[in-house]
């Protein structure tokens, strides 16, 4: 009998130490089902708040760059009105200063561009050229130069067909604008603007009166300016002599100031390379100083 109680006992034992067991296992398997869980939860938790974290300064280096891209369009927005205003008043420098700005328009061109930018690199001149949008594609290696050499690169329209570019305002723009797609694929570069235009012809007067007006008024607003002349040696107007040439210097400059001096690099105008030596070395005798485009800009230094 006490064997059998304690046999039973034993077996009671054993039972009670299989559930004991048993419930370690499900205690273990919870304890590692929850900590499982547990860990996922913290990992999906800390992966959230570093997302937000690179949201977040993803969104503080999108303010900074639209912050310096507003700072950059309001900087390009003053130095383009100040261009302007100076490219305006270019005839009212300082007082008892003298200067003079040399143009070239129509180029550029094999046979006189190269001659003239030789002339021009000997006397250490800068000038401006005006050229045509449609002779810029197969002239890159000109422009090049040209923007190398430290002259400035104005706009003279793409075709120089008044009665196509003069039929209206938006047609005036068409030709800027494809003439400065023209530059800034020459140049490789698509931030270059010349933000100047010569009209063809000039600015003002003539039969394309009404238009010319109406397409000054959309430059001025969009600070794109526009510069005529005030001297000429008409080598583009029938002076075949270098005598006639400096004539002419010499009589559209007088008691001149300030000179916005026309003159032509087209293909034909060899006689305009041939004088420029002599053009240059008077106005140095007249105690000229050479400037260009450029001296007309606000760096932001
Ligand atoms: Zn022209």
């Amino acid at each position: 009998m006490m064997y059998q109680i304690e046999e039973i006992k034993t077996e009671k034992r054993k039972l009670n130490y299989k559930k004991l067991v048993i419930c370690i296992l499900i205690l273990l398997l919870v304890l590692y089902v929850s900590i499982r869980l547990g860990m996922t939860a913290a990992q999906k938790s800390q992966e959230g708040s570093l997302a937000s974290v690179q949201e977040q300064s993803g969104d503080i280096k999108q303010q900074d760059t639209e912050q310096a891209k507003e700072i950059d369009e309001e900087e390009i927005k003053r130095r383009k009105a100040h261009f302007y205003k100076e490219v305006d008043d270019i005839y009212n420098g300082e007082p008892g200063v003298k200067r003079v700005f040399l143009t070239f328009d129509d180029g550029p061109s094999d046979t006189v561009t190269p001659h003239i930018l030789d002339v021009l690199k000997q006397y250490n001149v800068k000038a401006t050229f005006f050229v045509l949008g449609n002779r810029v594609s197969d002239h890159k290696d000109l422009i090049n130069r040209e923007y190398a050499e430290g002259h400035y690169i104005g706009n003279h329209s793409y075709t120089h067909e008044y009665s196509k570019i003069y039929s209206s305002d938006e047609s005036v723009l068409e030709e800027y604008n494809k003439t400065e797609a023209e530059i800034k694929k020459a140049l490789n570069d698509d931030n270059y603007s010349t933000n100047i235009f010569r009209f063809p012809g000039g600015a003002y007067g003539g039969p394309y009166e009404d238009i010319k007006a109406k397409t000054r008024k959309i430059f001025k607003k969009k600070h794109i300016a526009f510069l005529d002349w005030n001297a000429l040696t008409y080598d583009a107007e029938g002076a075949d002599t270098k005598e006639e040439i400096m004539e002419n210097l010499k009589k559209t400059t007088d008691g001149k100031e300030n000179v916005v001096l026309l003159m032509h690099d087209a293909a034909d105008k060899t006689l305009t390379y041939e004088t420029l030596p002599d053009v240059i070395e008077y106005l140095q005798e007249k105690g000229y100083a050479f400037q260009n485009m450029y001296d007309l800009m606000d760096m932001g230094e």
